[in-house]
């Protein structure tokens, strides 16, 4: 085994914005989350709330209107607002996912135009890659293409989009060469004729974030809109993912430390046989239990964040990992924590029958946990 670098240290002042997101997300997220999970409503004020405490900036560098602060930092940030709600989480989240390959591969044209409307907030993206029949294997996409004159032809649909009919802008992939099967990444604004918003989909969690098939009908984009070259756009998928899978980890994280802060606090309250449950030992070693997973699961998010940050050449590794380890946590620790509060977890009122749902899309979104575990195992050969 390999070292694989520094241990990390968190500047005072990233700590210091943590609780103070940390704060807002309590105050002012937290008393809407159970009612947008019921509608599935997309909270437009959340959004707004975001951008003008300038968290939606947090994914971009200073020289586009963000905060410079990196992909720790970041993660914190979204590690924060799931602690109180995964779907609001997920719009900081789809703040990087979307604009991500415009960062690390667009022109210093395409960042100009779309980086700094997106670091204010007042704009959002969605990242197009996955198709009906094409999911883990990107490649098998049936979405083109095709060059005509100045112009690119697109023509496909797209499914699971995060963001529908949100975004001002979607990152789309699509087949350039047929031959080859080879990918192009372009940036197709929303309101370029012959684009639509599908059918959106009825979720079993984050569902105050839209979710569905964007569909493309001889949408025309310039070639100053291709993300790096013809034919890479693979690469750039992958790229992004790599970096983007962070995020789902953080959310997982937060979610775990929610749902572990709320059966705890539930528990010292609640009574059977004339005492509070968290005097029974079957009760204390379960909380002990999501207090270790969720802990372990936070430092090696933390270790992989901060190894993204400088680059480290396990970086891709470490993101799987820690991707797979949090993800698997929240799942485990929020079952735990409907079982910590009985028949009461299982219900609406209380939050952590919502954390339980919102925490299986963490194991299966941004690469699931089955293909994260193919790339580890071919680390390790
Ligand atoms: C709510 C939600 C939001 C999403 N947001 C976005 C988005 O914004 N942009 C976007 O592009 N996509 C998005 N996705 C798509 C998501 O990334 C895919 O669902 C995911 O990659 C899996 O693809 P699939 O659903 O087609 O499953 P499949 O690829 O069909 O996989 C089915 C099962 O087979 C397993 N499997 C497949 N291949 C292998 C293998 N080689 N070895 C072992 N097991 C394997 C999988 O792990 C899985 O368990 C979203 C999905 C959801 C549900």
């Amino acid at each position: 085994m390999e070292a694989v670098g520094d241990v990390y240290t968190i500047p005072q002042e990233h700590l210091d914005l943590c609780a103070t997101i940390g704060q807002i997300a309590r105050e002012k997220i937290a008393p809407r989350s159970a009612e947008i999970d019921e509608k599935a409503e997309y909270p437009w004020d959340v959004r707004r709330l975001l951008a003008e405490q300038d968290i939606l900036g947090l994914p971009f560098g200073v020289e586009y209107g963000g905060t410079g602060t990196g992909t720790l930092m970041l993660n914190m940030a979204v590690e924060e607002i799931a602690k109180v709600d995964a779907s609001c989480a997920l719009i900081l989240m789809v703040q990087e996912l979307g604009t991500l390959p415009i960062q690390l591969f667009g022109s210093d044209q395409l960042k100009e135009r779309f980086l700094p409307g997106c670091a204010s907030g007042e704009r959002s993206p969605a990242f197009a890659l996955s198709e009906p029949e094409a999911g883990s294997d990107p490649a098998g996409m049936k979405t083109t293409a095709v060059l005509d004159g100045e112009e690119w032809v697109i023509n496909g649909t797209k499914n699971w989009i995060s963001n529908l009919g949100v975004a001002d802008f979607y990152i789309t992939f699509a087949v350039t060469d047929r031959e080859t099967r080879r990918l192009t990444a372009f940036v197709v604004e929303a309101d370029r004729p012959g684009f639509s918003v599908g059918k959106l989909e009825h979720k079993l969690g984050i569902r105050a974030s839209p979710t569905g098939q964007p569909i493309f009908e001889d949408v025309r984009v310039p070639q100053e809109n291709v993300i790096g070259q013809v034919g890479k756009g693979l690469s750039v998928a992958l790229g992004t993912l790599e970096r983007t899978r962070l995020g789902a980890a953080a959310q997982a994280v937060g979610i775990a430390q929610g749902a572990t802060d709320y059966a705890v606090a539930y528990a010292a309250e609640r009574e059977q046989f004339g005492q509070p449950i968290n005097e029974f030992q079957g009760i204390q070693f379960k909380l002990a239990d999501m207090e270790i997973s969720t802990a372990a699961a936070r430092e090696l998010l933390y270790k992989a964040c901060a190894m993204a940050d400088q680059g480290h050449p396990q970086r891709a590794k470490y993101s799987s990992m820690a991707k797979v380890f949090c993800s698997d946590t929240a799942m485990a620790v929020t079952i735990e924590a409907v079982q910590v509060l009985g028949g009461y977890g299982y219900v609406k009122e209380y939050p952590v029958e919502r954390m339980m749902r919102d925490a299986k899309i963490t194991q299966i979104y941004e690469g699931t946990n089955e293909i994260q575990r193919v790339v580890i195992a071919r680390t390790l050969k």
